[in-house]
Parts: structure tokens; sequence; C-alpha cells
């Protein structure tokens, strides 16, 4: 008030095209500052109990990686049962961290331990290779002390961020990003009660498990998503009729119906039967729902197979492969199939199956060119074609595509859940 009567009309409109000229940078620094600000959020459930903590497997039998902080943090050791912590200060530029002789070397600090514990403080985030984490890191030295494995340990909530910006784009509804963030949930917390016992991880951080970003992948729709559906999780029959929580897969595009987890992962839940999906076909990249025809030299496609799978070793060169078992569909697209099971059979006269998704995989590790098992296998002179593709993915549970397709048609997460695991229920876990 004091300032209008001090200035003329002039100098206002002069203040004004000033306001107006800086308005797009004042723009950029408010903006900029709000997505520090998000960075920074601390990370929430840093205090929840063990089980709820996700360890994500970041770097698998590697020598080396680069280590940085935005704090101060503490690494813990335990050596004869002995614990040890000891606090360092920020680091800015990131130090290297090897193995030597069975020693982790942290910078210029070498520790003994076969395992060590980085926890950073408040905001509770650590840089590795170039990437933000929320939580933990846990480097394990491997049997021969030579390599080591990083490990992330972060809170469930927070591990769920960076899931969920990472499977799906953050502009997607509301509803899918909820229906995602409920599935990935579950499935985490199924795959470490199922497998974590065994092992010093609970997932990895590819589409082995589910795709996690880390910090990368957080934005303010992913967030909401994770914490309007905080703790739920789904529930439905297993195999022994008892009801829990299961592996609630789901796929990029089904192509027009998901398939019986028992024909890809070997695994039956009453949940995972398989529906027929008309949602995909408008939500999907063209090239996504029907995939153009792709090659691979046949010596390529052997090689790849012996490597995976040292047991077909005495089946020689892979002279044939054919169709085992598929599941047949008749959709709005014609009658086709998706095939699960493939017979090799080899120069030497032997044969062997595998898994039509494990064969897939084997010869096209990203899923990206062989985009789903929907495909005829040709014999194609010194190479074996993929034709009359369709489908992105393993097609089990949601398809993610198809969630997408259901919330712009209004439903709910609640309703899409539903929908792709006929039966389940939704329960909300108390932590
Ligand atoms: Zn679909």
């Amino acid at each position: 008030m004091v300032i209008e009567k001090n200035i003329n009309n002039n100098q206002l409109k002069i203040i004004n095209n000033q306001l107006i000229r800086i308005a797009p940078l004042l723009l950029l620094v408010i903006l900029g500052g709000c997505k520090a600000r998000q960075l920074a959020r601390p990370t929430p459930q840093m205090d929840i109990e063990a089980q709820f903590w996700v360890r994500v497997l970041l770097l698998d039998d590697v020598t080396d990686c680069k280590l940085k902080t935005r704090s101060p943090f503490s690494i813990g050791t335990r050596d004869n049962s002995i614990a040890t912590r000891q606090h360092f200060g920020q680091v800015n530029v990131p130090i290297n961290v090897s193995v030597s002789g069975g020693r982790i070397t942290i910078g210029s600090q070498h520790f003994v331990s076969n395992e060590v514990i980085i926890s950073p403080d408040e905001p509770y985030i650590f840089n590795l290779n170039g990437n933000d984490y929320r939580g933990k890191l846990k480097l394990i030295t491997n049997p021969e002390d030579k390599s080591f494995d990083a490990v992330n340990l972060v809170p469930l909530e927070p591990y769920l961020a960076g899931v969920v910006g990472a499977e799906m784009p953050n502009y997607w509804e509301p509803a899918a990003l909820q229906a995602q963030a409920i599935a990935a949930r579950t499935y985490c917390l199924y795959m470490k009660k199922r497998f974590g016992s065994k092992r010093s991880w609970d997932v990895k951080r590819t589409q082995a498990s589910q795709v996690y970003l880390g910090v990368k992948a957080e934005s303010a729709q992913v967030w909401e998503a994770v914490n309007r559906t905080y703790g739920q999780v789904l529930v439905c029959k297993g195999p022994g009729g008892t009801e829990g929580i299961f592996p609630a897969y789901y796929s990029s595009v089904c192509g027009g119906y998901t398939e019986n987890s028992k024909h890809v992962f070997g695994d039956f839940f009453e949940a995972l039967a398989g529906v027929a999906c008309p949602y995909c076909k408008d939500v999907a990249k063209p090239d996504f729902f029907f995939w153009p025809m792709v090659q691979f030299d046949k010596a390529y496609v052997t090689n790849r197979l012996l490597r995976r799978y040292p047991k077909l070793k005495r089946l020689g060169e892979i002279r044939n492969i054919r169709a085992a078992k598929q599941s047949d569909y008749q959709g709005n697209y014609g009658r086709y199939s998706r095939l699960t099971l493939v017979k090799l059979l080899g120069s030497t006269g032997k044969s062997d199956f595998l898994r039509a998704e494990d064969f897939r995989l084997a010869i096209d590790r990203s899923g990206r060119k062989i985009k789903s098992t929907i495909c005829q296998i040709v014999n194609w002179g010194d190479k074996w074609a993929f034709m009359s593709g369709r489908g992105y993915g393993h097609g089990v549970g949601m398809c993610q595509c198809g969630a997408q397709g259901m919330a712009r048609k209004g439903k709910t997460a609640r309703q899409i859940l539903g929908f792709y695991y006929p039966g389940s229920k939704i329960l909300t876990i108390d932590y």
C-alpha cells in the first residue's frame, strides 16, 4: 500500500511490463523450486517394521560403482557380530566404491566386513551411478570376494513411487495409476514373502520383477496414486483354497485376452485365470497391438538358447521350433493363439521343451522385438521369423493399457482391479 501511494501511474505501467517480461522466468524459478522441494521431501516410513522394507537389487555382481549423497551419512558394518557405525559428511562429488581382497572400499575407507550399510541422513536419499534412490544402500561381497551386489533398502510406499512412475506415464488417468500402485504393492509383498527369505534381495529393479527407477520416476501424480491407495493390497484364493496375497502380475498390452498364469509362470491363482480385454486396442500404440515381423539368424537363436539353458546343448543346433501348446481365443479381431510351450528339435535328433515366454526372453532379453508369444514362428531360410505378432508383454494379470482404457471410460481403480483379477478383494495393511 505504501508503495502505491508513492508511485504514479506511468511507473506502475513500467513495473507491470517488467513483471510480464520476467513472469516466465519467475515461473521457471518457482517450478524449479517445487521440483527441488519435491526431491528433498524426506523419505516416508523410515521407521517402519523390517517386514515392510523392500530390498531391491540395483547392481548385480559388479566390481565398482559411484556413490554421492545430498546429506551426511553413516556406514554400518558387522564383523563377528560386532556392529560398528561411522559418520561421514555429505559427498558432493561421486566417490568410488570397489572391492579388492574381500574388502569393500568406499572412497579411501576400507571395510573388512562383507556387508556394509550406507544410511544417509534426512532426506534419506543417496545417489548411485547418477541415480537418486530413497532409503539405504547395502553392499554385499560375493562368495569369492571379487565383486559385490548393491541392494537398495527402501520402505514399501517410497519404493512404489519409484515403480508406478516407471511402469506407467504419470499423465495417465488417476484411476489407472492407483490400480497400478495396488497391483505393484501386492506383487512386491508376494515376491518378498515367497522368495525373500532365500536370498539377499526381494525384487530386481528391471522388468524381471517390476521396473523401479527411484526418485526420477516420482511426480506429484505418482505420489498421489501411492498415497491414495496407502497400504492397499489384493487378496484371492490360492492353490490350497486359502485366501492371501498373490503375484499380481501385469503387462503392457494383452492383445485382446489376458493369459492364465499357469501357462506362463506355472503358478495358479483364481484371480489370474485370464479375461477377455476389449480395452487396450484404443490405448496401445498401433505397433504394440499388432507388431511387425522380426527375424533372427538361426545360429544366433541356437546360441542364445544354449547360453540361457545349458541343458539344451545335447540338442546340437536347433533345427526346428514348433508350437507344442497354445491358448486359442476368438476376439474382436478374429481368432488368435498365444504360444505357451514350444518344442525344440536339434541336429542330434534330440528334442526338448521350453515355456514360450522363457523361449521369447532367451532370444530377445529386452522383450522389445519379439513383443509377446502371440505370434507365429516361421522357418525362413537361415532365419527364424516371428510373424502376426500381437500385444506387448507376458499377458498375465492386469493389462496396463487396458487399465488406462477402463479409467478413460470412468471406471475406478477398484473396478479395474476387479476386472483383471476376478474374484480378488482389496484389503488394507495397517502400518
Ligand atoms: Zn488388454
